[in-house]
């Protein structure tokens, strides 16, 4: 490859490499200051590159802005509806424990302040400090257009990318980049069920994504579709005010069906068959009861509205694909990269790696496999899926395989793995969680792996402050 001299901007001398590896500069666009977008900004820029981030809300954090406004539309479904982002609720508190959600170098530990919050699954409006914290810290708010709205983004001759964002104080831009790394969440574009009957059904219907309190489900009769993590919380919030609250799950155990313990008002059914002109909702166990609202706690769509690749990256399903690794389209690679997308993860760390990994490869410093063995692939891992019964809408769930996926990636950027203390919080938490859902969060008692997170936070803390952390445990 003939690399002009202006784009040389280090020459990496090591015992294991005698010859002299010259990396590349790339101009970079990020869509999205979320979590994601960040640690994008920042692994590409420590590699080197020139990086432009476009958000389009005027503060960064993505998901962690909590905003009290909902859309015009409550089930999400109008095109024309005002959009909003976050999709988080006002009681929300993180459903992992702080040590193992934080990014690897910069631990998410309690801190003193106005407005902190020490718990160790703190409310949604730490997390946000947390991330303003992180972007103070390597200076990322100076790569931020705020405001700024990515409308298209689509591959221009010599395999550059143009990018045109509607910015909202000076209207529409164009820019070309290098390359483009995809950070714009997916937790923003609601699915909703399918319900026979629910065009005449005469209640109201909501999704999750618009419910904030639960006030305005005070004395209601409420059918709850869903069973995530969220849906969970929201149950529990609106049991306390709700006349009744019914579960709809798709995945409810048969035993587990009907009148919930330690609740007086709550229940659980298997999924909706019907909803009828009179108001009632029919469940697949044959029960039926008279409801005034629906709430869909049914999940989110992938949606790139901005990208145009003529159809190389498509989603089906919730399949975004092809990709390699979750990243990459190996049509359109390095150029265009996607960071976040697996889901039942643990999103900070997993986020960092990729962006390590995405901002090697746009170097040069880490090389990707052709792309006919990149294709070849994501097609073993979709023969896989298929062969494992495993649906195509779960393309990126990565429950299973989240540690060993980002393993994979540490070994190809040359950094440490997932660490054992962060795998085992992972592992106790999700267990609790399903244990005791109402409780989980204030009764954690295994203090162990939280000593062992914080001897490993030394390389990054001063001494005092772990000496104090570890005193309050
Ligand atoms: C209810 C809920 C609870 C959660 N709880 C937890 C938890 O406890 N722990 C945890 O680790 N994770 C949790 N998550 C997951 C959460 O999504 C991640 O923590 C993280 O926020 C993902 O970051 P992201 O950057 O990928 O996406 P986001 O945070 O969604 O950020 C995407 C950004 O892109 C911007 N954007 C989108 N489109 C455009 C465009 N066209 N132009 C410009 N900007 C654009 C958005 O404005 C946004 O700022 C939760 C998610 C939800 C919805």
């Amino acid at each position: 490859m003939n690399i002009p001299c202006d784009e040389i901007i280090s020459i990496i001398h090591s015992s294991s490499m005698p010859i002299p590896t010259p990396l590349v500069s790339r101009h970079v666009a990020v869509v999205g200051a979320g979590a994601g977008g960040l640690v994008a900004a920042r692994e590409l820029r420590n590699e080197g590159h020139s990086v432009v981030v476009y958000e389009n809300q005027s503060r960064l954090g993505g998901t962690w802005v909590y905003d009290p406004d909902v859309e015009s539309d409550p089930i999400c479904q109008d095109p024309s509806r005002t959009m909003i982002h976050s999709s988080l609720y006002d009681s929300l508190r993180t459903n992992l424990p702080r040590e193992a959600m934080g990014f690897r170098d910069f631990p998410f530990v309690a801190k003193d302040g106005i407005g902190r919050d020490a718990r160790r699954f703190p409310g949604h409006k730490e997390v946000l400090m947390y991330l303003e914290d992180f972007a103070d810290e390597f200076r990322i708010g100076e790569m931020i257009r705020f405001d700024s709205e990515v409308r298209y983004v689509g591959l221009v001759d010599g395999g550059k990318w143009r990018l045109r964002s509607w910015e909202k104080r000076d209207g529409e831009f164009e820019d070309v980049y290098d390359a483009v790394v995809v950070c714009n969440g997916h937790y923003a574009e609601p699915k909703i069920a399918d319900i026979p009957g629910i065009g005449c059904w005469p209640g109201k219907q909501m999704h999750s994504h618009n419910y904030r309190v639960p006030e305005p489900f005070r004395d209601q009769v409420v059918v709850l579709i869903g069973s995530a993590a969220s849906a969970v919380d929201i149950s529990i919030d609106i049991a306390a005010v709700a006349k009744e609250v019914h579960i709809a799950s798709r995945s409810a155990k048969e035993v587990a069906l009907g009148k919930q313990p330690g609740y007086k008002n709550m229940w659980l059914h298997s999924m909706i068959t019907s909803a009828h002109e009179d108001g009632t909702v029919v469940f697949q166990d044959g029960s039926k009861i008279l409801a005034n609202v629906i709430l869909h706690c049914t999940g989110y769509k992938y949606h790139f509205p901005f990208l145009d690749t003529s159809g190389m990256v498509t989603v089906d399903d919730s399949r975004v694909g092809p990709l390699y690794k979750h990243v990459f389209p190996p049509a359109l690679a390095p150029g265009l990269s996607f960071v976040g997308l697996p889901w039942k993860v643990v999103p900070f760390p997993l986020c960092e790696l990729q962006s390590k990994w995405i901002a090697g490869v746009l170097s040069g410093r880490i090389s990707l496999p052709s792309q006919e063995e990149m294709m070849e692939d994501i097609e073993a891992f979709y023969t896989k899926l298929e062969a494992a019964g495993i649906p195509k809408r779960y393309t990126h769930n990565c429950a299973d395989c989240q540690f060993e996926y980002g393993d994979w990636l540490a070994t190809k950027c040359g950094c440490h793995g997932s660490e054992e203390w962060r795998k085992e919080m992972y592992s106790q938490s999700s267990k609790t969680r399903h244990e005791k859902p109402g409780s989980y969060r204030d009764e954690w008692s295994n203090n162990q792996l939280f000593l062992q997170a914080l001897e490993d936070f030394r390389k990054f803390l001063p001494p005092a402050l772990i000496d104090i952390l570890c005193n309050s445990l």
